[in-house]
């Protein structure tokens, strides 16, 4: 009993430690990539109505900040425009196609819907402030 009670508590330190790394990195993900600025006032939110805020006027500051161009200039035949994503200069996983469909295969790929991977730079930064939520939610004694 006593063994599996210090390693529950060893189990418990390495997972802060590596709770505390992957923020880390986050956050360097953020710095790196996010030299505009797009992102800003995600940090230091442990709200869930604020998580919605912010999600809003940070995905209204990338799509404007998204240089859209006519489909035909991105490899696309089709009608519209494409954009690369203005965060983690992506498009869809295609060799002769660039960009997303804007603006919505980009607002997509931003919150991840409906496309197998989110951008991971807008996510290194959702996933930090939905992070902090469940602590302040544990703090809180619900959870
Ligand atoms: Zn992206």
């Amino acid at each position: 009993m006593a063994r599996l009670t210090a390693e529950n508590k060893n189990l418990a330190s390495t997972n802060d430690w590596l709770e505390g790394e992957l923020a880390m990195s986050r956050n360097a993900i953020i710095d790196l990539m996010d030299v505009r600025g797009l992102l800003d006032g995600y940090v230091g939110l442990e709200h869930h109505k604020d998580l919605l805020a912010w999600r809003e006027k940070a995905l209204e500051r990338v799509l404007d900040a998204a240089d859209p161009r006519p489909a035909q200039q991105m490899g696309d035949w089709g009608h519209g425009e494409r954009a690369l994503c203005p965060l983690c200069r992506g498009g869809v996983s295609s060799p002769s196609v660039r960009g997303f469909a804007f603006p919505e295969g980009l607002r997509r790929h931003l919150l991840g819907e409906s496309i197998p991977q989110q951008c991971q730079v807008f996510a290194a930064a959702d996933k930090s402030i939905i992070r902090r939520i469940r602590a302040q939610v544990v703090r809180m004694g619900g959870g």
